[in-house]
């Protein structure tokens, strides 16, 4: 998906830079420090530009893994390189327990609750005893490697450059994955996520981890840099430098975390060196003079330096065409008796006093194009969510293939065989028309995240794809299936939500307005491959005001009115009804 040689002609470039004669020692801090921020930025851009998990607290994370190292090396001798897995382990298991209680929190309380968690552990740092109070720990032995002891920026500058490789190679690779494509789907919302089997919280959990065991890993290098540590670099004001560092950069890029901590801490250095001479040492304006600039690059760069230079940069390479002779295993599932597909017996919704779906029953048999209809707010919609599990019903029964849905998550119920569209199409605009439709197919991949993190995903992600490049091409956009979802006009995205609901291997396929903002051409090949699907064992439940469209395509047409149903039968039946047409044929036709 993307050229590895810029990456290459970087790495060999700040491979030179300490060879360079003369370069001043100060350079060679400066790169160090902005190689320790890059390291915690990449995280946040998993997490907050990436995943829409804004946290300001960071900066706690990196104190774990600094004050581990710190204490394990001098209070009990231990090897720096045998402390590095256990500052990761304190980083990460800490996540894990601030995450379970902070990932659930939405809105504006999850940015709240990281200020929070950052300020608590700050006062604690600098509170234990066995951490040194404020005065924090020194005498922290400098890596070593062999007779080797890092103890000059010049030497640990590789440690830490390396690890800023490493960590964005692992990165890039966990975004390119099954995984990645998940964690990418949070920030546009749960829903789409969810109705194709990703568990939501878990992901969100994993980038949690990933962010803090970055932080922690930075933490370790500043540890055994600076020699010492104190509660100061791990406070409040540095888990907003971090988020102000990928912000800057680019939160929704890896490399942007980079520039980022480039940007911010050279600006940082430049201010106060020389701010003071000019203004004649008059304290502490850099901190204003800084603020005002950092704001001003926002204006100028909304989604960050990186996008800029990402567009000035020749255009990256298009990702391979998937092999499409390559096969994915179909689902497994419950045998089918060829029953009742879907049964809803007296379903009922209410939001406070509105019924939305007032005891509705019906029925989806198998091979079966069935069509709900009904003027705007009729509680077709609502009707859909009750099915999927995005709402709980306030009472009455649904079953799928003769089993009841008790309060099933939507993980459950695409388990089960129903895949489904949206009225609102739900796809992740900046991801190409390929990685969204893989999306459907999330339970057929198997690979989890260190596997995709080390590449072991391949296989997996090669039939992934060619089982999406099957659906994209078979829903006749085989053309656009490089470009961003975002790009494509509102009735192509919503036949891009079918190929998604289609890679799901569903029994039954459900479809909200599917041909709202098609064209008469585009509506005539929607009803080919609905007729096809059907014809090939699928059955399809519709909501559709095109009358026209309905009528020529269903077996069969439910009719609700203000959440209640009026009428089902065939699609002649329904014409003639007098009820339906008082209320609703008579004003649509
Ligand atoms: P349709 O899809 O048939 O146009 P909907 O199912 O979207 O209708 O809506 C049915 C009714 O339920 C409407 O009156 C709508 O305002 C109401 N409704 C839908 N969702 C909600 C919600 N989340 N909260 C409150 N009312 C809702
Ligand atoms: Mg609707």
């Amino acid at each position: 998906m993307r050229e590895r040689w810029p990456v290459l002609v970087f790495a060999a470039l700040m491979a030179a830079i300490p060879f360079v004669p003369d370069v001043p020692p100060f350079w060679i801090v400066l790169l160090d420090n902005i190689g320790l921020s890059a390291l915690v930025a990449m995280g946040l851009v998993l997490l907050t530009g990436v995943g829409g998990l804004t946290s300001f607290g960071q900066a706690a994370f990196v104190g774990f893994g600094a004050y581990t190292t710190a204490v394990l090396t001098t209070a009990y001798g231990v090897s720096p390189w045998l402390a590095l897995p256990a500052s990761l382990a304190v980083s990460g298991i800490a996540a894990i327990l601030l995450g379970l209680v902070t990932v659930r929190l939405s809105g504006h309380y999850l940015p709240l609750g990281t200020i929070a968690w950052g300020l608590g552990l700050f006062y604690l740092f600098s509170k234990l005893e066995f951490l040194g109070r404020n005065d924090g720990i020194s005498a922290i032995p400098p890596l070593s490697i062999g007779a080797l002891k890092m103890l000059d920026p010049g030497t640990i500058y590789y440690a830490i450059w390396i690890a800023v490789f490493v960590s964005a190679l692992l990165t890039l690779n966990l975004l390119d994955s099954r995984t990645g494509r998940a964690i990418r789907a949070l920030r546009r919302g749960h829903i789409a996520a969810e109705a194709f089997g990703v568990q939501t919280p878990r992901a969100k959990l994993l980038v949690f981890i990933h962010a803090a065991v970055l932080a922690g890993l930075s933490g370790w290098l500043y540890a055994h840099f600076q020699r010492a540590v104190n509660p100061t670099p791990f406070g409040a004001q540095a888990g907003i430098e971090y988020l102000f560092i990928a912000v800057v950069g680019g939160a929704g890029y890896v490399w942007g975390g980079v520039l980022g901590a480039a940007i911010v801490v050279v600006l940082k250095e430049v201010l106060q060196s020389y701010l003071p001479l000019l203004l004649h040492g008059e304290g502490q304006l850099e901190i204003i003079v800084f603020g005002i600039l950092l704001v001003a690059l926002l204006q100028l760069a909304p989604t960050g330096v990186w996008a800029l230079v990402m567009s000035w940069l020749p255009v990256k390479a298009a990702r391979k065409r998937p092999d499409v002779s390559l096969k994915l295993s179909p689902r497994e599932r419950a045998p089918h008796e060829g029953g009742v597909l879907l049964q809803l017996e007296k379903a009922r919704k209410q939001f406070g006093g509105v019924v939305a779906v007032n005891d509705v029953s019906f029925a989806v048999r198998p091979r079966e194009i069935v069509a709900l209809i009904g003027p705007n707010g009729a509680g077709k919609s609502t009707t859909f969510n009750l099915i999927t599990g995005v709402l709980t019903a306030t009472s009455g029964s649904i079953s799928v293939l003769g089993k009841r849905l008790r309060n099933p998550p939507p993980q459950e119920v695409v388990k089960l065989g129903v895949a489904r569209t949206f009225q609102h199409v739900k796809l992740v605009p900046d991801m190409s028309v390929l990685e969204n439709v893989a999306i459907g197919a999330h339970l057929r991949g198997h690979a989890g995240p260190l596997a995709s993190m080390f590449r072991l995903d391949r296989t997996d992600e090669a039939k992934l794809f060619a089982e999406a490049a099957r659906q994209i091409e078979r829903v006749g956009l085989a053309e656009q299936i490089d470009q961003p979802a975002g790009s494509l006009s509102l009735g192509q995205q919503r036949i891009v939500e079918i190929a998604r609901a289609l890679c799901a291997d569903p029994l039954l396929l459900l479809l909200d307005e599917p041909a709202a903002g098609l064209r008469h051409m585009e509506k005539q090949r929607l009803a080919a491959l609905l007729r096809q699907l059907r014809d090939g064992g699928m059955s399809v439940l519709l909501v559709e005001h095109d009358m026209g469209f309905v009528m020529d395509l269903a077996d069969r047409v439910v009719v609700l009115d203000f959440g209640t149903k009026i009428a089902e039968g065939t699609p002649d039946a329904i014409k003639t009804n007098p009820e339906v047409i008082r209320a609703y044929l008579g004003a649509a036709a």
